[in-house]
């Protein structure tokens, strides 16, 4: 921390409060798109941290970043495209057209499905899952699953803001997250 450029990040994702329902404060990373400095601030710190992480097995590099529907597509493949890895997206239900796995989560009320294609991955693969935010890590936590059925090494999971309030932290099946910013 102390990096100027998170606190142009922070600065630039807009809060909604009771968005989408009352009692939420919904970080809108919209904003971030929308101001051209932040959001490269955002994309060239995951890169710096991940362009040298070589602690493979197989390879030298980290092949795989992993995006979670919806907004985990917007950070995901510049950062891939900057490493040189693949980028592979996660989908909700019924929208993948091959072969799909898919695994279950929680949500406040009910649940919901992550879907991915089964040869998107091959094993022993080097992955780092990316999502906007993580409040319980339900979303990311699933996620892992899905990369660890098939055999895939998730080495973090990263997202532009954490909610400190929630504990996402103790359900991510024991993987690190990188944030970068809290809500303020
Ligand atoms: P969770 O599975 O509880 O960690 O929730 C994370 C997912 O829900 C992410 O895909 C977020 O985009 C979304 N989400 C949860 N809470 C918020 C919030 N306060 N503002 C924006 N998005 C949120």
């Amino acid at each position: 921390k102390g990096d100027p450029r998170l606190e142009a990040i922070s600065a630039a994702i807009r809060v909604v409060p009771n968005f989408p329902k009352k009692g939420i404060m919904f970080q809108d990373i919209t904003t971030l798109l929308l101001d051209h400095k932040a959001f490269k601030h955002t994309i060239d710190i995951f890169v710096d941290r991940y362009k040298d992480m070589q602690i493979s097995v197989v390879a030298d590099d980290m092949q795989m970043i992993v995006g979670v529907e919806a907004r985990g597509f917007m950070f995901g493949p510049p950062i891939a495209l900057a490493i040189g890895a693949k980028f592979v997206p996660l989908r909700k239900p019924g929208k993948l057209p091959g072969k799909v796995i898919s695994e279950s989560y929680e949500l406040e009320y009910g649940h919901d499905r992550l879907e991915m294609h089964v040869d998107a991955v091959e094993p022993l693969e080097r992955v780092i899952i990316i999502d906007d935010l993580v409040a319980t890590g339900g979303t990311l936590s699933a996620a892992i699953s899905l990369m660890e059925s098939q055999g895939a090494e998730v080495v973090e999971c990263a997202c532009v803001i954490g909610l400190p309030e929630v504990k996402g932290q103790h359900k991510l099946k024991g993987k690190p997250l990188y944030v970068l910013v809290e809500p303020s």
